[in-house]
């Protein structure tokens, strides 16, 4: 599980401080898809920072399976805002760096990271490198590197915001489709709201500046909705 208790950031702008988190407390339990929701500028990318060990707190706590932070790097599965792919690597050579910082054998990584491509409509694309590629492809990209580390916790930040509806849509059921095979902990930012009630079974909905957590939401299992809805 994934525990943040009371966490709270400030950043200093020129003379002022700017509070960006107040006293945030959430909680992903093994195996849940959880989304938090909130407005552009609102600190959701700033939690994540915190919560992928990139960013210290003021204040506050996050364990991830009962470790803090020096621990918990290698739990943890990030997809950041940015695609930030490595331009000196290929779109391939990309998408298995998480596997091969893991030490797994080169050859399946190639593969499965081939057939991925082809299934995130980027076949033909695993020998050419980032800057060639579209926003979009970046981030498919960029998605895939994530999905194929082998980490209990999956943090994505906003991993869809550049894909076109139908390529969202896709990109939706995979993750679905991958988080109910092996039920890894997911957790999901969006300023979407429909995309948050159509993944998750938890949504946590930020607001204000600084953010607070202004309402937790349990959302019934989304699968079936899902299947319904498209
Ligand atoms: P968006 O939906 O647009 O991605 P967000 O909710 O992810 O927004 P953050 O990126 O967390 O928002 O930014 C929240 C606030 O913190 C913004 O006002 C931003 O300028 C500020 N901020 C974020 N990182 C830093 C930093 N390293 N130094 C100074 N200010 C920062
Ligand atoms: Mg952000």
């Amino acid at each position: 599980a994934l525990e943040v208790s009371g966490v709270s950031k400030s950043f200093r702008r020129g003379r002022e401080t700017l509070p960006v988190l107040v006293d945030i407390s959430l909680r992903v339990e093994n195996g849940e898809f959880v989304s938090i929701v909130g407005p552009s500028g609102g600190g959701k990318s700033t939690l994540f920072h915190i919560v992928g060990g990139l960013l210290a707190a003021d204040r506050g706590t996050v364990r991830v399976g009962g470790q803090d932070a020096a621990g918990r790097r290698g739990l943890i599965g990030y997809m950041p805002q940015q695609p930030a792919l490595l331009p000196w690597r290929t779109i391939e050579d990309n998408v298995v760096l998480a596997r091969e910082i893991a030490g797994e054998p080169r050859l399946g990584s190639s593969a499965l990271a081939r057939e991925w491509l082809a299934k995130a409509g980027l076949d033909g694309f695993a020998s050419a490198y980032p800057h060639t590629l579209s926003g979009g492809m970046q981030q498919r990209v960029a998605f895939l590197r994530a999905l194929l580390s082998d980490h209990e916790l999956l943090l994505l930040d906003e991993p869809f915001s550049a894909l076109d509806a139908i390529l969202r849509v896709d990109m939706h059921r995979w993750l679905l489709d991958i988080w109910e095979e092996n039920r890894r902990s997911i957790l999901f930012i969006t300023h979407n709201v429909e995309e948050a009630l159509l993944l998750s079974s938890t949504v946590y909905v930020f607001t204000g500046r600084p953010a607070t957590v202004l309402e937790r939401v349990e959302v019934p299992f989304a699968r079936p909705r899902l299947d319904e809805v498209l």
